[in-house]
């Protein structure tokens, strides 16, 4: 059996790279930009005003505290700026161009205005609140890069340079076809104790989309060889197919078998890894499409997700940085095992207690036990070979 770190090799050297399409900005979030944004201007284009106060001279105010007659005001958008003559202040506002001559904002909270004049109270430095025109971007220069998946703090940042569309990596198009004969879907009625309320093809739905792929729901194909193999039929009209269930070594796991049959390109059944040990994945259409055979258990499904899919479905689409994080954190509590074969990923909740990061892990260790997901927000590595960690010791962690 392989170990994580070669399967997820495996995988993303198979991964194909997607075309390129121009969008409008509010349709990019979670996309990967597929082109360098330069700025075409400076940034800040003026010298403008950090704070609410008053524009002065420098040299005028650096024995304060002293009187200065105030000579104007410059709201946020004023159009014209005039000298400031010595010995004088100009009121001005966040955001209002600086007059020609001050050399520093005294904020508002430093002074007391009185009779057409200001008593500055404090001494400020030259340039101080004052924003210099190109201090945060000059003209030319890149400001997001090829490959960047995009956040609301990009999408702002986009709208700042004035992109109303941006190109970026077409989504992969993901189809998920959930199996078994105890699985109901969403508002089907359960008629047995051994039926089971599906969540796998939900959670790959959501985290798809959140991939920046774009998630085709193929509902739920009971165990019967005919009909998986006809919903698997429809591989070639997507870049990427996942199927949940059917993959183990048991007697009405065909998965395996009936993809083969559909010329799925076998490269790995089972990986060092727990849960999701019988994890499959192979190509079809020359290489341009991925398979993965996920196993049936929610966390099994989540975390094959999080730890192979997600990496690939982000490197399809050139993100330059696709691999999951890493950190280390101190372990709150001991934590042992049995079977030591497998590198396993614990759910487990990151957090900071005094000056350092502290790792708690989920009592709910199985892999049936989604809510082990509520409130956590990583993964706890125990390495192959590892039977127990102690409380107090640093443990690694990957983030999610
Ligand atoms: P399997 O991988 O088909 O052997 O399934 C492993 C376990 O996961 C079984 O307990 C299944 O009932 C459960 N399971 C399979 N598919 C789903 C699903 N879509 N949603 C929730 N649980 C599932
Ligand atoms: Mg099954």
């Amino acid at each position: 059996m392989m170990p994580y770190e070669e399967a997820l090799s495996i995988v993303l050297s198979h991964c194909p790279t997607l075309h390129t399409e121009k969008v409008y900005l509010l349709d990019a979030l979670g996309r990967v930009l597929a082109e360098d944004v330069i700025s075409e201007e400076d940034r800040p284009s003026f010298d403008n005003s950090a704070m609410d106060g008053y524009a002065v001279h420098w040299e005028d105010i650096k024995d304060a505290p002293v009187e200065l007659l105030v000579v104007g005001e410059v709201p946020a958008g004023a159009e014209e700026t005039f000298e400031l003559p010595k010995g004088c202040a100009v009121k001005i506002f966040t955001g209002a161009p600086i007059p020609k001559g001050a050399t520093a904002v005294v904020p508002v909270e430093y002074t007391e205005a009185k009779d057409g004049k200001v008593l500055i109270k404090e001494a400020f430095k030259e340039g101080a609140n004052i924003r210099r025109k190109g201090e945060e971007l000059k003209a030319g220069e890149i400001v997001l890069q090829k490959g960047t998946i995009l956040r609301h703090y990009e999408v702002g940042l986009l709208a700042s340079l004035n992109k109303v569309q941006v190109e970026v990596s077409r989504r992969p198009r993901v189809a998920v076809l959930s199996t078994g004969d105890e699985i109901k879907d969403l508002g089907e009625p359960i008629t047995k104790p051994s039926q089971i309320r599906t969540s796998n093809g939900y959670t790959l739905i959501a985290g798809i989309s959140l991939a920046g792929g774009e998630p085709h729901y193929l509902g739920i194909v009971p165990d019967e060889p005919d009909r998986l193999k006809k919903a698997l039929s429809q591989l070639e009209d997507y870049d990427v197919f996942i199927t949940t269930g059917g993959v183990s070594a048991g007697d009405r796991d065909y998965i395996k078998t009936l993809v083969e049959e559909v010329g799925v390109k076998v490269h790995f059944h089972k990986v060092r890894i727990k849960p999701a040990k019988p994890i499959l994945f192979g190509t079809y259409k020359e290489g341009k499409g991925l398979f993965f055979g996920i196993p049936g258990n929610p966390v099994s499904c989540a975390m094959a997700f999080d730890l192979i899919v997600k990496p690939a479905l982000l490197k399809m689409q050139s993100a330059k940085d696709y691999t999951p994080k890493t950190l280390w954190a101190k372990l709150k509590r001991d934590f042992s095992r049995r079977d030591t074969e497998r590198r396993e990923f614990v759910r487990a909740i990151l957090s900071l207690e005094g000056q350092g990061l502290v790792c708690d892990y989920s009592p709910k260790l199985q892999s049936h036990m989604l809510t082990s997901y509520v409130g956590a927000n990583c993964y706890m590595v125990v390495r192959e070979g590892v039977k127990e960690l102690k409380g107090g010791e640093l443990v690694e962690v990957v983030l999610f």
